[in-house]
């Protein structure tokens, strides 16, 4: 073959390789917009927490808890059926950039409002008020509270405000364990490789409560923290105000109640009455 050839090949190819680019962007760009657009596929992607029984959890293809119950409430007041919401894994740390990048339209994951997450997403909500506590093993008579922690070994998950606010106020003393998940911690602490977990007090009733842990953990019980639950939402959303609107009506009907006693039952757990069912405007918090 000859240069004039291979040239000649050359310029097929690269016509032939521009075609399918065009159309495989084509069918690309119609995939995303179709993903984040109700109104072109009528699904709805909803971030949750898998491993937080009570809250957000996954056992084979359901998913129980507080927060999975709110979303499917939430969803259906904005029109979506069950068959349309589709759940996505959202660890903390993923959160902000799964709703930046459209790989969920919402979140529902224990997802607190914080300034700093406020600067990339935008929070509906809160439709419900944790603490940061510490969940301990059950013969552990020294670890009353976070001042108690100095020289411990413990557990929190990467990306989470609880990991933060350790760093910040108890990190001189303490040997913070980073985890990827709540189960990751919870094996850590039975295993005797650290000595507390920390996160929100509802997450570690709800760890607390399973029966593989039953007896052999308890949550201290006096939270240091306000944690606002939020609705996770992308930057410059116009969904506020409905979702609101949601949250409020589920309040108004009874079903907020309903379900926070299911999910909290026989846990020991009482959530703070004083700032729950939280109080909420109809922008975005
Ligand atoms: N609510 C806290 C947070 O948003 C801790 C629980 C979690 O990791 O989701 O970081």
């Amino acid at each position: 073959l000859n240069g004039m050839q291979w040239n000649g090949m050359d310029q097929k190819y690269s016509r032939r390789l521009a075609a399918l680019a065009a159309a495989a962007s084509l069918a690309l760009t119609g995939t995303l917009a179709g993903c984040s657009s109700a109104e072109s596929d009528h699904k709805i992607r909803i971030g949750i927490k898998v491993d937080q029984p009570g809250l957000g959890y996954q056992d084979g293809n359901t998913y129980t808890g507080f927060d999975v119950e709110v979303a499917r409430y939430v969803a259906g007041k904005l029109g979506y059926s069950e068959e349309q919401i589709e759940f996505v894994e959202s660890p903390a740390a993923n959160r902000e950039n799964m709703l930046n990048t459209g790989q969920v339209d919402m979140i529902f994951a224990t997802y607190s409002i914080s300034e700093s997450r406020k600067k990339t997403v935008d929070f509906a909500g809160p439709y419900y008020t944790a603490g940061q506590d510490l969940l301990v093993r059950a013969d552990n008579t020294d670890i009353h509270g976070p001042d108690d922690l100095n020289g411990k070994n413990l557990c929190s998950v990467t990306g989470s405000t609880s990991a933060q606010k350790v760093q910040d106020k108890f990190a001189k003393n303490v040997n913070l364990v980073k985890q990827n998940s709540y189960s990751d911690c919870v094996v850590a602490l039975n295993g005797g490789v650290v000595d507390a977990v920390t996160t929100d007090d509802i997450t570690l009733a709800g760890l607390a409560a399973t029966k593989a842990n039953k007896g052999k953990l308890k949550v201290v019980g006096s939270p240091f923290t306000t944690e606002r639950y939020g609705v996770g939402l992308p930057k410059g959303t116009d969904k506020c105000e409905a979702v609101n609107n949601a949250i409020n009506e589920m309040v108004a009907d009874g079903t907020w109640e309903k379900l926070i006693t299911k999910y909290t039952e026989g846990t020991g757990y009482h959530y703070n009455t004083e700032t729950n069912p939280p109080h909420l405007g109809t922008s975005c918090a």
